[in-house]
């Protein structure tokens, strides 16, 4: 059934330009368009136009940028009659590396399409092609930080190579600027730790983007939350004020996903549970695994293993993160102590996120010698032989976020 409506709905989108085209006259012309060479941020594409008509026209301008992250937005433009304008069109480009895009498409308001062109580019991990940004209205009421509205007007993003790694930062972000060293530094030990720890043949090259706060990574990226990784790229708010901040992303968390990348894509459990397990000192927010998983285990918070090895990610409304996180983590330590972590990393390579529950679950007996339902018991019975240290008014703020989040 599914299929039959979709091949209508084809054919209806292929009859309506077909009659537009038919019926439609385009009075407008594209006399030229002109791109500078493409920047980070805020770019201005020239277009010269002319309306042939003896009255007003009105004509739409639609510019995709893409660079790894799409952005783009549609303009409408008055020609009056007989009228040439040149216009000058803010568009913004997604500032990361890798290959890049700029689709520029021009219709009559109600009419065909008049102009459609494509530009291309790429930029380095190392890239120097920085603008400055100005977010366009649209994106400025979008803003989802309500209390620190984006600014008409951002910096470029400076550039600095440290070893491993290449840092962007606003260029008006002094904190950074004058502790680069000791940043550098510290991801450079984390790089280290973690290559060692999960993937000794690791040598690639990371870009880390620093934003003191959450709405000005919002501005640059268009994303939202604390941190955020893809391919060899780590974006993070960097609060200067709480450089100890509990809830700072941690250094190791996003470089252990980047470097287990090409190794392979197994459940959450695994996947999310190695990751925070690896983070520093083996603490979530401030408390070992154990004791979360233990302090969840007593209010009855835990995630059957059933359920949580199914996961594919965690995060999602319904993935409970505030437990699966640690509980996961907690978990693998557990498997590290007693099978070894060559055991748990054979596991990180063979189970696959999203195969057939009983295969995962064969793969896991065949690795560890035992049944998921064993392992759940045993990790539970060790767990409960300690204390946890968690306040248990953090564990109840956790239980209320949970039964709000699952309304
Ligand atoms: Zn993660």
């Amino acid at each position: 059934m599914l299929h039959h409506l979709r091949s209508f709905l084809f054919l209806l989108v292929l009859f309506s330009a077909l009659s537009v085209a038919a019926w439609c006259q385009e009075f407008v012309q594209v006399k030229s368009v002109t791109l500078p060479e493409l920047v980070w941020n805020t770019n201005t594409a020239r277009i010269a136009l002319r309306n042939t008509a003896a009255q007003p026209r009105t004509v739409i301008i639609n510019v995709q940028a893409r660079s790894h992250h799409g952005s783009g937005w549609e303009t409408e433009h008055s020609l009056a009659a007989s009228e040439s304008i040149t216009i000058d069109r803010e568009f913004t480009m997604p500032p990361f590396p890798g290959k890049a895009t700029v689709v520029i498409s021009i219709r009559e308001k109600g009419g065909a399409e008049i102009y459609k062109r494509k530009f291309d580019t790429e930029f380095g991990l190392e890239n120097k092609r920085i603008g400055k940004l100005h977010p366009p209205q649209w994106f400025i009421e979008w803003n989802p930080y309500k209390q620190s509205p984006l600014a008409a007007e951002y910096p470029p993003l400076d550039m600095a190579r440290r070893g491993h790694f290449v840092f962007y930062y606003p260029d008006n972000f002094a904190y950074v600027q004058t502790h680069l060293t000791e940043l550098a530094e510290a991801r450079d030990r984390a790089y280290n730790y973690v290559r060692k720890s999960v993937n000794p043949s690791f040598n690639d090259d990371v870009a880390v983007y620093l934003f003191p706060d959450l709405s000005t990574k919002f501005a640059y990226t268009g994303h939202q939350g604390q941190g955020w990784a893809f391919d060899n790229v780590l974006v993070e708010v960097f609060d200067p004020l709480h450089p100890n901040d509990p809830e700072r992303t941690d250094p190791n968390h996003e470089l252990v996903h980047i470097m287990t990348g090409p190794l392979g894509n197994p459940p959450a459990m695994f996947n999310e549970g190695l990751a925070a397990y690896l983070q520093v000192d083996h603490k979530w927010q401030n408390h070992p695994m154990d004791d979360w998983a233990r302090s969840f285990d007593a209010a009855g918070m835990l995630m059957p293993i059933n359920r949580l090895f199914a996961l594919e990610e965690i995060g999602p409304k319904g993935t409970r993160g505030w437990v699966t996180y640690p509980e996961s983590a907690s978990m693998i330590q557990y498997l590290t102590n007693h099978f070894g972590f060559d055991k748990v990393m054979d596991a990180f390579r063979e189970l696959k996120s999203g195969a057939p529950e009983q295969q995962n679950a064969a793969i896991f007996e065949r690795v560890f010698g035992v049944s998921l339902n064993t392992f759940e018991k045993d990790w539970r019975t060790r767990l409960n032989e300690g204390n946890s240290h968690v306040p248990q008014n953090l564990v109840e703020g956790i239980q209320k976020e949970i039964a709000e989040d699952e309304k």
